[in-house]
């Protein structure tokens, strides 16, 4: 594996905020890198650094081994696909996409025979001589994706390039956009803060927060193996529920602090008495009775949406439960639940590092 882009130490201050706080992050090629994170952590930020658009304050950003920190945005060769489209509303659908191919001297039959090409891809073919306000949404999407696709680029950018669509087009253009990175073997960084997004769409997710990078890895690594409470609260959906709790004298149970000294067994070995955070996903609550229920909590309500059901407990903190099929239990009456002690996760009370 090559590194396409590395992040070295990259620092970044507005005035006194600091809002890149020491980023080291490297994007393989061919690889495809969601950044996620709330409002106001860093992810625009990044992005816009590494397009040129914002000036870093230290550390270093290289593209392909070369040092990018001094290099102006068009001579990174990279290509940025925003919110907005930027298209040219008085250009046609061809003439967007041949544009930068003209300004940079490609004669007009040969920039026409691209844009034909990439228009093949990203099937636009028949809207080539369209204007983008006789498009879609997801046309105009497509539209600018084509042409950041044309100058072939050594990565592209997305800044939430699916914000102003609807959901279920939404769905649609995440493989749409998907599977036009596999086919050409392209290098993407793209920022969300649809965690879901970032799940389906990245084979790396970073996932940020107050301008620090918490944890990155598989998606599925951040969703088993949370390294601390803010990435288990942030991936999957819905969010875990976090339940106060102190181990048991065994040291391999949790006394949770939930009325009616519900316990829980634990498989590992912990300190009687410790103060911790149990981590029980709504997913991996199962509704049980008799002696298999671990958990007795009266019903507050039920959401039925056809295939799962949303649960929520009379208790506080309260827990959702998500589950298959449909609920049977009446609100007030007792709900038992269970759940496999090797998907408990773990958090010190304090530090909210996972144990
Ligand atoms: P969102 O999801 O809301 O777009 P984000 O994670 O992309 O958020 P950034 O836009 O990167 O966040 O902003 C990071 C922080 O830097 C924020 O606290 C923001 O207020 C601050 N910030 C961004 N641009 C500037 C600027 N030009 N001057 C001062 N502060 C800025």
């Amino acid at each position: 594996m090559t590194a396409q882009i590395e992040f070295v130490d990259v620092q970044k201050y507005y005035g006194t905020y600091h809002a890149l706080k020491s980023i080291n992050l490297t994007v393989e090629k061919g690889s495809f890198v969601a950044l996620v994170g709330p409002s106001g952590c860093g992810k625009t930020t990044l992005l816009r650094s590494l397009a040129g658009l914002e000036k870093i304050s230290g550390g270093e950003i290289r593209i392909v081994g070369e040092r990018m920190n001094d290099v102006p945005p068009r001579k990174r060769d990279i290509a940025m696909v925003f919110q907005s489209y930027a298209l040219y509303p008085h250009m046609t659908v061809e003439q967007n996409l041949t544009y930068s191919l003209r300004i940079r001297g490609m004669k007009k039959k040969e920039a026409r025979k691209a844009a034909e090409d990439v228009a093949a891809t990203t099937e636009l073919s028949h809207l080539l001589k369209r204007y983008p306000r006789e498009l879609s949404g997801g046309q105009r999407q497509r539209v600018a994706m084509s042409r950041a696709i044309i100058r072939d680029p050594k990565a592209f950018l997305f800044d939430e390039p699916l914000s102003n669509l609807d959901a279920a087009l939404r769905v649609h253009m995440r493989k749409e956009i998907r599977t036009l990175h596999e086919r050409l073997g392209a290098t993407s960084v793209y920022v969300t803060h649809d965690q879901i997004e970032a799940m389906t769409m990245a084979d790396r997710v970073v996932l940020m927060k107050e301008g620090r990078i918490e944890q990155q890895g598989a998606p599925l690594e951040l969703y088993d193996r949370p390294i601390n409470r803010f990435v288990a609260g942030f991936i999957g959906s819905p969010a875990m529920n976090f339940v106060p709790a102190t181990v048991g004298a065994d040291g391999q149970s949790l006394v949770l602090d939930l009325p009616g000294n519900q316990t829980l067994p634990y498989p590992g070995r912990l300190e009687p008495s410790r103060r911790v955070v149990a981590g029980l996903r709504p997913e991996h609550l199962v509704p049980a009775s008799g002696t298999d229920a671990l958990i007795r909590l009266p019903l507050r309500g039920a959401e039925a949406t056809g295939a799962t059901t949303f649960l929520f407990t009379e208790s506080d903190p309260e827990l959702a439960v998500v589950l298959n099929g449909r609920n049977t239990i009446k609100v007030g009456e007792e709900l038992g639940l269970m759940i496999d002690p090797a998907l408990i996760h773990l958090f010190d009370e304090k530090t909210g590092e996972r144990l």
